[in-house]
């Protein structure tokens, strides 16, 4: 009933001030032909996340609206745009965007979970939709064959950006992504803008989603692997570097400049490919720790800026370059 998608944009109206074609696609899409199971109308339409499929040991929702719609307005999604969306799910949110792009855009969905794949197909079929693709794979590759995108959105909490998806999205494009922090168990998203020669973040909101499979979500293991190459090569550390921030804001600033944080045993860690630091309330470096060293120098200029109110440089590989306080641009 078509009430019941007027209710759900009024919630979504309430929680900022979006463009008329992101409210306007919210009234073309039933949400409940994405669910597996059965809710009563005034939950579908209510402004929260509902699970909408379970597969063995894993489950798949359809995030809250007014978030999406903020995440569509954070990359200035438009008609004719070429959407890709990371962690698609059953397939709510990109009907949602295929309105909003119309016929001349398009949007690519890309969902690891061959089961709520195969139901975001069924779905876009039920409603007929001709401009929006999924894909069962894994999201880290993005979707080569219709790049490039004039924006990324990413509905699952990944633990980096990944480089592809730069390389597959045009410049001045953006990408919004809720990060999973692991280590102060924080998903705080950010927009990333590709510019002619370099990436540049900010901080959007703070967030929970899902948190991704594969390879977004591997990072902690990787860098354990990486750390246990080199950790034999010291037996002393070489110095000891003490910030004047809290552990939350420090541990955030690092893992979001560098994707280098891990964690073993209790212990958090920062590692290089032939150095490392442990975090002692400051961090106690093992070996030449220069990336460790130049974040830290750059976040000094910045007068220790919150995570929130810095702008993180990176170059198109997603390698740290620098920090700026956002009110100083
Ligand atoms: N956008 C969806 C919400 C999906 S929840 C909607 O509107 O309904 C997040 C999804 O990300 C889950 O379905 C999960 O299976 C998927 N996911 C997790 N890791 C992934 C990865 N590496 N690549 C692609 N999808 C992934």
């Amino acid at each position: 009933m078509h009430d019941w998608r007027e209710w759900l944009v009024r919630q979504i109206s309430l929680a900022g001030n979006f463009d008329k074609n992101i409210l306007d696609a919210f009234l073309q899409v039933p949400r409940e032909i994405f669910s597996e199971f059965k809710y009563d109308p005034d939950v579908v339409y209510s402004d929260n996340v509902i699970i909408t499929a379970k597969n063995k040991d894993t489950y798949t929702t359809s995030s809250q609206p007014s978030l999406m719609a903020l995440f569509m307005s954070a990359v200035g999604l438009k008609p004719g745009m070429k959407v890709l969306e990371i962690g698609s799910g059953t397939g709510y949110n990109a009907c949602v965007m295929a309105h909003v792009v119309g016929e001349e855009g398009l949007v690519v969905g890309v969902e690891i979970n061959r089961k709520f794949f195969e139901k975001s197909l069924e779905a876009a079929s039920a409603l007929s939709l001709r401009n929006v693709v999924f894909v069962n794979a894994d999201g880290f590759f993005g979707f080569e064959k219709f790049a490039p995108y004039d924006a990324v959105l990413v509905t699952v909490a990944v633990e980096r950006i990944s480089p592809y998806w730069i390389e597959q999205l045009r410049i001045d494009g953006r990408i919004v992504a809720p990060m999973h922090v692991y280590t102060i168990d924080r998903q705080p998203a950010f927009v990333f803008e590709k510019t002619s020669e370099s990436v540049i973040a900010k901080h959007l909101v703070e967030t929970r989603f899902i948190k991704a499979g594969g390879s977004l979500g591997d990072l902690n293991e990787r860098n354990l692997e990486r750390l246990s190459k080199i950790e034999k090569t010291f037996t002393e550390p070489s110095s000891f570097l003490r910030l004047p921030s809290s552990q939350y804001e420090t541990l955030g600033v690092f893992h979001v400049a560098s994707w280098s944080l891990c964690e073993r045993l209790g212990w958090i860690y920062f590692v290089e490919d032939s150095a490392f630091a442990r975090w002692k309330g400051g961090w106690e470096t093992y070996g030449e720790t220069r990336l460790l060293r130049t974040i830290a120098e750059e976040w000094a200029r910045t007068r220790y800026t919150p995570m929130t109110l810095l702008i993180f440089h990176y170059d198109y590989g997603m390698n740290f370059k620098g920090l700026e306080r956002w009110d100083e641009t």
